[in-house]
């Protein structure tokens, strides 16, 4: 790292924290950053801080979003007695691309995973009990499919149950260990439609 001007150094070294970014690929982008013209590194650093000072959880799903409540949840043709649990907002956004989900989404920022030492108070678990407390008549677990993904489901269902909600999880077409971002909307409805009851 000494061959560089410290200032490169730390940018590479920042660049380097951000996920899937290795050594060697912030490398290439700090080099490209400081070869840009300045008004596009503006825009890209205005662009950074601007998401970070603007974008918040929704207030009821947790979901990203730049307002107190997102357009999901204040939409009053959505049906807010369903709610469909995800690990994150991507997931949420490939349901909605299907166009055909008319409930609305629980965003838990994570998964259950014992090995990262991932408990249920580092997602967003307490937030959706919170929620079931009002009128909610099904609650659709829709974690991926991967350990972490079945672990936080099967400990929602055992939370939810005592309540007398009905608790069902999509149907295994989602491949297992696959993430729902990159599963094709019919496959991702044909989970939805096929889900059982836990
Ligand atoms: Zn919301």
């Amino acid at each position: 790292m000494e061959y560089y001007s410290s200032h490169i150094s730390k940018l590479i070294e920042e660049l380097g924290r951000l996920p899937g970014i290795g050594p060697k690929s912030a490398q290439r982008l700090a080099f490209h950053i400081v070869n840009m013209p300045r008004e596009q590194v503006a825009a890209l650093s205005g662009a950074i801080q601007e998401a970070k000072e603007h974008v918040r959880y929704c207030g009821i799903c947790c979901t990203l979003t730049d307002q107190e409540i997102c357009p999901i949840c204040s939409n009053p043709s959505r049906n807010q007695g369903k709610i469909m649990v995800v690990e994150n907002s991507r997931d949420l956004a490939a349901y909605e691309k299907t166009g055909k989900y008319d409930g609305v989404y629980h965003v838990l920022h994570g998964a259950i995973s014992p090995m990262l030492g991932i408990g249920p108070d580092d997602i967003k678990l307490k937030e959706l009990m919170r929620r079931l407390q009002g009128e909610v008549e099904e609650v659709i677990i829709a974690t991926n499919s991967s350990l972490e993904g079945e672990t936080t489901a099967m400990y929602i269902s055992k939370l939810i149950k005592p309540t007398g909600i009905r608790v069902t999880r999509i149907a295994s077409g989602v491949p297992v260990g696959g993430d729902l971002e990159y599963i094709d909307e019919v496959t991702l409805l044909r989970a939805l439609e096929g889900r059982v009851e836990l």
